[in-house]
């Protein structure tokens, strides 16, 4: 476990105690740090109970005695309103830190990489670590994606840790420079927490905070939002400043076009390779993440031949347009991240032939943003409390079948997937027509399942079952990083 010898013998207040607040405390605690740990919800007390670790209504402390308040990023500390304690150390002067502006006070040497973004942090954080890893250096990955910051293992001088940043997160560092800083896009998200798109946007910004000139930003241009920004800091900050995109020409940066990644970083515009052979990164959003890391990985100083050799081993993540098996020549992709419309037309997007399980809990606009991919889909297998909705959404244009469950839903798609792949690809010869059994729902998980992990991983059950593996071995491309602690 980390130790941060400057939090020795020092009285810290910690609140919150998910799985970041817990592994600060720890962290505190093996540090010899004095701690007073709370959390308002009592299940969290007794977790932190069951650890011995000493307990205590931080409405009822003085914070002038504390050195600091280590808060979760779960927790509000500015919009809409802050939490009580907040407030208390906020009248103390007392320093809120978050537990990644913790970790980078142990003083381990190792550089940091952050990610942040609307989407595709996860996906570009695994990656970079990925490359890291297959390139022989020491990468440490987590943050808001799978081990927090403070809890991962020292990398060790000349290793780096890569982490995904929220901008909850990004709002609890205070002294941290990042040494390399990737903003993937900017949508108009989480907006609540944020008084608004232009606190949202501060918070995304502040991975840039205190960077010179030995740092690099990479940021994506394919938003007006993060354009902007780029531009600003092109214009004004010294660090060297890496523009990306999925989907146009980017000068003086990595970018895809006609379905090829290229290097421009030092002006030669050299083509890496082709994205469809990188197999775990299909659609344009993965072209983004893809040149992001691209950059991130020049930065550190790999070699052309290790990034890509990186990119086209990448597995994939869990749950987000993960290749479960191929039966019969028809593929079984597990999206169950797409918890809303916009992400399930990502998905959408990358095939021709669908044949869509998708339902759940609804989000505000059910599925008619997913109009122009309508003609991709021959059938739709519709479950959970939004399956009325989509279904007058989809009549006339798709046909849809209404069914009690996941298990109903998938047999049925099953069964249509054989019979049109027996059937279809001989009559064109394109892999293209081969059927695409495609589970994304556009729906929160909440109405059948305890998150998107649980509803995505009942899908790759049903499919190893009849593609006969073994479900024990069987457990996804990646291990799976747990939920996220927060989002945005
Ligand atoms: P995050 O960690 O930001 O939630 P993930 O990497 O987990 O992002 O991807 C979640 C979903 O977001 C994907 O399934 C895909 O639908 C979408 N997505 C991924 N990358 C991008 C991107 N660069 N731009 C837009 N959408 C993306």
């Amino acid at each position: 476990m980390i130790a941060i010898p400057s939090m020795s013998g020092r009285n810290i207040a910690v609140l919150g105690l998910g799985k970041s607040g817990m592994a600060a405390a720890r962290a505190l605690i093996h540090s010899g740090a004095h701690v007073l740990a709370w959390d308002d919800d009592e299940t969290c007390r007794n977790c932190a109970r069951a650890e011995d670790m000493p307990l205590a209504d931080l409405m009822d402390e003085d914070f002038s005695d504390m050195a600091a308040l280590v808060l979760s990023p779960g927790i509000p500390h500015t919009f809409p309103e802050p939490h009580p304690v907040v407030t208390r150390a906020q009248a103390a002067n007392c320093e809120i830190i978050g537990e990644t502006e913790l970790l980078s006070r142990a003083g381990t040497g190792a550089a940091f990489i952050s990610v942040t973004g609307t989407n595709g942090k996860s996906t570009t954080t695994a990656l970079i670590g990925h490359i890291l890893d297959q390139a022989g250096r020491s990468a440490r990955t987590g943050g808001n994606l799978g081990v927090p910051s403070v809890a991962l293992d020292e990398p060790g001088p000349g290793g780096y840790y890569v982490l995904e940043m929220s901008s909850y997160q990004l709002e609890l560092v205070s002294t941290l420079v990042f040494d390399i800083a990737v903003l993937l896009n900017i949508s108009p998200d989480h907006t609540d927490r944020h008084d608004g798109l232009k606190g949202y946007m501060s918070a995304k910004e502040r991975v840039f905070a205190g960077q010179g000139a030995s740092h690099t930003a990479v940021i994506g241009i394919d938003d007006a939002h993060s354009r902007g920004l780029f531009e600003n800091l092109k214009a004004s900050g010294d660090a060297l400043t890496i523009p990306v995109s999925g989907a146009d020409r980017a000068a003086g940066g990595v970018y895809v076009e006609n379905g090829w990644l290229v290097n421009d970083i030092e002006g030669r515009e050299e083509r890496v390779m082709e994205m469809t052979t990188a197999t775990a990164l299909p659609g344009s959003h993965n072209a983004q993440n893809a040149a992001a890391a691209f950059a991130a990985t020049r930065a550190v100083g790999l070699a052309m031949p290790q990034i890509r050799d990186g990119i086209h081993s990448f597995p994939g993540l869990p749950h987000r347009q993960e290749p479960v098996a191929r039966i019969n020549g028809v593929a079984f992709i597990n999206d169950s991240k797409a918890t809303n419309a916009a992400a399930t037309a990502r998905a959408l997007y990358c095939y021709d032939h669908i044949i869509w399980i998708a339902g759940g809990q609804a989000k505000e606009g059910g599925i008619e943003l997913l109009t122009p991919y309508f003609g991709r889909i021959r059938h739709a297998f519709l479950i959970g409390e939004a399956a009325d909705a989509f279904s007058r959404t989809l009549q006339g244009k798709v046909d849809a079948t209404l069914c009690d469950d996941l298990e109903g839903a998938f047999a049925g798609a099953y069964e249509m997937a054989m019979a049109q792949a027996a059937e279809e690809p001989e009559a064109s010869g394109k892999a293209s027509d081969a059927p695409v059994v495609l589970f994304s729902p556009a729906c929160a998980s909440f109405d059948q399942w305890r998150n998107f992990e649980a509803r995505g991983d009942a899908f790759r059950t049903l499919v190893h079952k009849r593609a006969g593996i073994d479900v024990n071995l069987a457990d996804g491309p990646a291990p799976g990083p747990d939920s996220k602690e927060t989002t945005p």
